[in-house]
């Protein structure tokens, strides 16, 4: 982006350029969002991860033309003197950090809380205290299930929008027993906003939550045993995606009939630049960042990506594309799912005017075409090499 073009906000004011600490920009929505801000913006970023893959190529070489505006500092934050400094340095700081797979909420649950509740405290702290911005990231998964899965299944209120969209400062919070360790990672993101909303209440931090609902797109997760641990379990499109690219049948827990809405990434991440950008709009606030023209069924979505892939690969799908699991066998005791997520959108329609543009079949269609790209060749050659007993 050329330094002298003058940029203005949706108040019509100049946006001064900014100092951003990402925590977690090594990952899959961290990546796209340096991305975003080296290529549209003049802002700055310290970059803070344990991993650096996923932006290696914004990192290197330094004769990129946004080479001196990115700086990578592999940092845990769970222990390293060095956190407050970082914040101190920036104008804001945006928190990513999180274990956030599914596969890991029932068999981890201690580190997925300490990751999304304990270690996150110092980070909301630190910007209280030095009086810093803070764009935190949590999850749709905090509304949990919604009020119309405890009807009976032939009630026609199950019908009704009152019943299911989730709205940000209406909707409660329904989660599972404790035994459903599903909700540990729920439960501890809905601890880290109260304290969030309470420490901007009591204290005057000026903060801004954002809850995702299934964002998806290139660089999502890993492929088990190609980039990503083979016994690894990531999610449901990188799950698919493996199986489509080792021609396997693609597994439906539990039936497929939990319903999500998906939104492509490069929309999503317009949302962040705009809540980055239009402080005065955006602090104070939780945001739904979703798509709910994107509504499918797990099994409608299976069947979707297989299709795509056929188109995509130029290879016939599997005359049985999928296949039933239960939750049990696939995830472990303690599995729980949320059955619907619809977001509302009438918060971040009025305060940035915000709208995702990607229809499901398309954002599949760039994802798919870039996990071919990606992975095919891989895939092949594992697959062709003779297993050792
Ligand atoms: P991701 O796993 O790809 O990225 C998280 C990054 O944080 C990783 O690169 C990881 O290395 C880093 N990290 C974790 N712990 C760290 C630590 N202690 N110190 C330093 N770095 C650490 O996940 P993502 O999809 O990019 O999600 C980012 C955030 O958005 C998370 O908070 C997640 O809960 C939330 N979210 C995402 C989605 C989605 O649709 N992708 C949905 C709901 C919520
Ligand atoms: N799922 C599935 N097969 C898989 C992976 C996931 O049926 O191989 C289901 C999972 O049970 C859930 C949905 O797909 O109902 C979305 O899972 P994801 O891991 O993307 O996370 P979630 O949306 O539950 O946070």
């Amino acid at each position: 982006m050329a330094a002298s073009t003058v940029r203005i906000n949706l108040d019509g004011k100049p946006i001064n350029p900014l100092t951003i600490l990402m925590i977690g920009a090594g990952g899959f929505i961290g990546s796209h969002l340096c991305e975003k801000i080296l290529q549209e913006t003049p802002h700055k970023i310290l970059a803070l991860d344990v991993y650096s893959d996923k932006i290696k190529h914004l990192l290197e070489p330094d004769s990129l033309e946004w080479a001196g505006r990115i700086q990578f500092h592999r940092i845990n934050i769970k222990h390293d003197s060095r956190l407050e400094g970082l914040i101190k340095m920036s104008d804001l700081t945006i928190n990513l950090a999180a274990i956030c797979t599914p596969a890991d909420y029932n068999t981890r649950p201690l580190d997925t809380i300490y990751s999304n509740f304990i270690d996150a405290l110092p980070v909301v702290k630190y910007c209280s205290e030095n009086g810093k911005r803070l764009i935190h990231f949590s999850t749709c998964e905090v509304y949990g299930k919604t009020i119309g899965s405890f009807l009976p299944k032939d009630s026609p209120l199950r019908q009704d929008p009152a019943y299911y969209v989730l709205k940000e400062d209406a909707s409660p919070c329904i989660f599972g027993s404790i035994e459903k360790q599903r909700w540990s990672y729920a439960c501890a993101k809905q601890l880290i906003e109260r304290l969030i909303y309470a420490e901007g209440a009591e204290n005057g931090l000026e903060f801004t939550i954002v809850r995702p609902f299934n964002w998806i797109g290139p660089r999502m997760d890993f492929i088990p045993g190609i980039d990503g641990p083979s016994e690894g379990v990531p999610r449901v499109l990188a799950c698919f995606s493996n199986a489509l690219l080792r021609r396997e049948q693609l597994k439906l827990v539990d039936g497929g009939e939990s319903q999500r809405t998906f939104v492509y990434i490069k929309d999503a991440i317009e949302a962040v630049l705009l809540m980055i950008e239009n402080p005065d709009r955006a602090n104070g606030h939780i945001f739904n960042v979703g798509n709910p023209n994107n509504e499918v069924t797990v099994r409608q979505l299976a069947e979707m990506m297989t299709a795509v892939y056929a188109n995509v690969s130029g290879e016939p799908a599997l005359e049985e594309p999928t296949v039933d699991v239960s939750s049990k066998e696939f995830y472990g005791e303690g599995y729980d799912d949320s059955d619907k997520r619809i977001p509302d959108m009438t918060i971040i329609n009025k305060q940035l005017g915000w709208n995702p543009k990607t229809s499901l079949w398309d954002l599949l269609d760039s994802t798919l075409t870039y996990q071919h790209k990606t992975y095919a060749e891989a895939v092949k050659k594992v697959i062709s090499k003779p297993t050792t007993s």
